[in-house]
């Protein structure tokens, strides 16, 4: 029984298959193809703007603030002295945003392949793409796995933001791409990385925290909730070189004055810690 509407974008994709997300489209703001990947952006009646690449939704305006802050301070909080971030992807500049805020960091540099979303997002997604204009920001626009290559102890902590492991983005979840960020890092370094959602990606969580776990001494898969993914959670593969680290114990802890000047709506000391408690089946799974 076809129950959707007219004016209703449909997200679906062969990495979720049977089950689909939706939502009502007030005007379509953008579409076009670029060089990479199809660009949608919308304005909606119950989630803001939403930016979608090649039919996956990557943002709203409503939940974003979860994916960015998490995927952010996460890896930034557990790391001693955070100077220098790398950020591979973040087209949105919501990442740029969170990360500039850290009081450490003092240096960001970021890759991003594809030029046209970084133009589309700093006209019709501001509130993210404000992350652009920090002064500690420098951006090169190139695929994030050549740029690894060419980058040895530089980077105290590397993100990456990426989109899931279709087009472009397959060859940020492969295990090489661990060892060039192993490489890419100073002694200490922590990684974190984008890595699916348990409910239907549990192949795809195994295989990065795999991945890490054969370049890391310290290595852990940590969730946020975000509604408007698939299943309504998504996950990062985090990794330290620094083994004496506790990865669910953050050696920053932010005082509410600083959550409260810094505008974190999610991360707190509290989510950081629960981030890594995961359910019994996930635990098995993992663990085999
Ligand atoms: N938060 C989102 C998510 O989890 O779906 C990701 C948002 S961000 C828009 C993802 C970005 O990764 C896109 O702008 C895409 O162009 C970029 N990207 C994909 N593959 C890349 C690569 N090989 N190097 C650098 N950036 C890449």
């Amino acid at each position: 029984m076809d129950t959707m509407k007219k004016n209703w974008f449909t997200e679906s994709c062969e990495m979720w298959p049977g089950s689909t997300f939706s939502f009502e489209v007030k005007e379509v703001l953008y579409h076009e193809r670029s060089q990479f990947q199809d660009i949608q952006v919308f304005d909606t009646t119950s989630l803001g703007k939403v930016l979608v690449l090649d039919g996956i939704i990557q943002c709203t305006q409503k939940d974003e603030f979860s994916y960015q802050e998490m995927i952010s301070f996460l890896p930034l909080c557990c790391h001693k002295n955070p100077e220098k971030v790398l950020i591979v992807g973040g087209g949105d500049g919501g990442v740029a945003r969170d990360v500039a805020k850290h009081p450490k960091v003092k240096e960001i540099v970021q890759v991003e392949i594809d030029a046209k979303v970084i133009e589309v997002s700093k006209k019709y997604l501001p509130f993210m793409a404000v992350g652009f204009e920090s002064k500690k920001l420098t951006l090169h626009v190139g695929d994030g796995f050549e740029f690894m290559k060419n980058h040895s102890h530089e980077f105290d902590v590397i993100i990456t933001d990426s989109s899931d492991p279709i087009g472009p983005a397959v060859s940020l979840f492969q295990e090489n791409y661990f060892a060039l960020m192993k490489s890419a890092l100073k002694p200490n370094g922590i990684v974190c990385s984008q890595a699916g959602t348990f409910w239907e990606s549990m192949g795809l969580v195994k295989n990065t925290l795999r991945f890490c776990k054969n370049q890391f001494p310290i290595a852990a898969y940590a969730t946020t909730s975000v509604p408007t993914y698939p299943c309504g959670q998504i996950g990062f593969v985090i990794g330290s070189l620094d083994e004496s680290v506790k990865l669910d114990q953050p050696t920053t802890k932010f005082s509410l004055e600083e959550i409260k000047s810094m505008n974190l709506r999610y991360y707190n000391s509290d989510i950081h810690k629960a981030a890594f408690s995961l359910p019994s089946f996930v635990k098995k799974e993992i663990e085999s």
